[in-house]
């Protein structure tokens, strides 16, 4: 789709925020745009190599993603929470920030052993929760079939924490 073409004029740019320094990359006005959010999810649809039984999305942009990419490929959804959301029993991986510590937790009991996901958020930066829910994802005896972005911010080498992995991006920002 033509769309797909000027994907990036919709990731609005927001500089100091949430912290000074940080160019934040916004993507509401592309989920507000009916048609490029249909593209969006129809491209990351398409680019997925082989079957997928699970899509798992990062709270809270990656849950508006999981859920049609979910829907498109016939598969289910697994949201994936920010610590002390879910009512348990939860699986826990910890990881590190520039300052301090957070963790991403999934209901087992949702993630077979054996089952094929796909992990999917808005934005790949340092890749820290991205791995993290990688580690979560085959602590549960899954297999990670892949990842998939709407942005990767190429600077960071967030990707470099998410080994061989087949990972999708639909926009690329230096
Ligand atoms: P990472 O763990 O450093 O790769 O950061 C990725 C997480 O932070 C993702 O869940 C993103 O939603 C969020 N994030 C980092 N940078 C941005 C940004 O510029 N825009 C939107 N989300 C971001």
């Amino acid at each position: 789709a033509a769309v797909l073409a000027r994907i990036d004029e919709l990731v609005r740019l927001v500089p100091d925020y949430p912290q000074p320094g940080v160019l934040f990359r916004d993507i509401t006005p592309l989920l507000a745009d009916g048609e490029a959010f249909a593209a969006v999810i129809d491209q990351l649809a398409a680019s997925v190599g082989g079957p997928v039984d699970l899509v798992a999305g990062m709270e809270a942009r990656g849950f508006l993603l999981a859920a049609p990419l979910a829907v498109a490929l016939g598969a289910g959804v697994i949201p994936v929470r920010k610590a002390g959301k879910l009512p348990g029993p939860t699986v826990v991986e910890h990881y590190q920030l520039e300052y301090g510590e957070a963790s991403v937790e999934v209901h087992p009991f949702t993630v077979p052993e054996g089952s094929r996901v796909l992990v999917v958020d808005d934005v790949l930066a340092t890749g820290g929760t991205a791995a993290a829910t990688v580690r979560l994802i085959e602590s549960c005896g899954a297999h990670v079939v892949g990842l998939s972005f709407l942005v990767e911010l190429d600077g960071l080498a967030g990707r470099q924490q998410l080994g061989e992995h087949p990972i999708d991006v639909l926009v690329h920002v230096p």
